[in-house]
C-alpha cells in the first residue's frame, strides 16, 4: 500500500505523514527533503541552481540515500550527513528552483518508486500522486490558505532560531507555489483521484483523522 501526500509547503503534509506512518506502522518518505539535499550540494559550492548547464554537469557526481535513523529520515550526500542543513530558508527556494530541471527530478523519482515499490508507505511531496506513483492505493491533496501556511513557517523557522518576517516568508512560499505549479516537468497540481483537504480552520488531530477515515489498512 502507498499513500501519497501532495500539496504546497507549509499545508502540513510532513506533520501529518510522519503521524499516519506512526500510527499505521508503515514506512514515511519526505520527498522533499531529497530536492533539499540536492540544492544544499549546489549551494554549499556555490553554484547558481537555476544555471541548468552547471546543475546538470555535476549531477552524475551526486550519490544521494535516504536513510531511516531510528524512525528519523536522514539525507545522506555523497557518505555526508546534510539533513542538519537542508531545512535553512535559503534552501527552501534553491530546492523549488533546482526541482524544475527534468533530470534532476527523474534521478530523485527512480529512488522514490524504489522505496515505494519496497514497502507500505505514506510519501509526501507535489507529484506524488500525479507522476512518482499514479498508482498509489490513496491520494491526498493538503492545503491552506496562504496566510496560515505563512505563519506555519514562520514558527517552524524560529524553533530552529531562524527569525523571518510574516510578510517575508508570505511573499517566500507563494513565489514557491507559483514555481512548483507552473514547472513544465510534475507540475503540483490537484490528481482527479485526491481527496483534497484545506486544513486552514482544522486542528492536526482533525486532519489526521479525516486522512485516517479514509484508509482501510
Ligand atoms: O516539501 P518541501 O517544502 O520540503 O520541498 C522543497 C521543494 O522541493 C518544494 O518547494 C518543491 O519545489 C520541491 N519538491 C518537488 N517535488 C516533490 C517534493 C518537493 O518538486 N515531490
Amino acid at each position: 500500500m502507498n499513500i501519497a501526500i501532495d500539496g504546497p509547503s507549509g499545508s502540513g503534509k510532513s506533520t501529518i505523514a510522519k503521524r499516519i506512518a506512526k500510527k499505521l506502522g508503515i514506512s514515511y518518505l519526505d520527498t522533499g527533503a531529497m530536492y533539499r539535499g540536492i540544492a544544499y550540494f549546489y549551494c554549499n559550492k556555490n553554484i547558481d541552481v537555476s544555471d541548468v548547464n552547471a546543475v546538470k554537469s555535476l549531477l552524475g557526481d551526486i550519490k544521494l540515500d535516504v536513510v531511516n535513523d531510528g524512525g528519523i529520515q536522514k539525507i545522506i550526500i555523497n557518505g555526508e550527513d546534510v539533513t542538519p542543513y537542508i531545512r535553512q530558508n535559503h534552501i527552501s527556494m534553491a530546492a523549488s528552483t533546482v526541482s524544475k530541471i527534468p533530470e534532476v527530478r527523474i534521478k530523485l523519482v527512480e529512488l522514490q518508486r524504489i522505496i515505494a515499490n519496497s514497502t507500505d508507505s505514506i510519501i509526501d511531496g507535489r507529484d506524488i500522486g500525479s507522476y512518482v506513483l499514479p498508482n498509489a492505493t490513496y491520494k491526498f491533496y493538503l492545503t491552506a490558505s496562504s496566510d496560515v501556511r505563512a505563519n506555519r513557517r514562520c514558527i517552524e523557522l524560529k524553533e530552529k532560531g531562524q527569525i523571518f518576517s510574516f510578510e517575508e516568508i508570505k511573499a517566500d512560499i507563494e513565489k514557491r507555489d507559483y514555481q512548483d505549479k507552473h514547472r513544465d516537468f510534475a507540475p503540483l497540481v490537484i490528481c482527479d483521484d485526491a481527496i483534497v483537504i484545506d486544513s486552514s480552520n482544522l486542528t492536526i488531530d482533525e486532519v489526521e483523522n479525516l486522512i485516517l477515515k479514509n484508509i482501510k489498512y
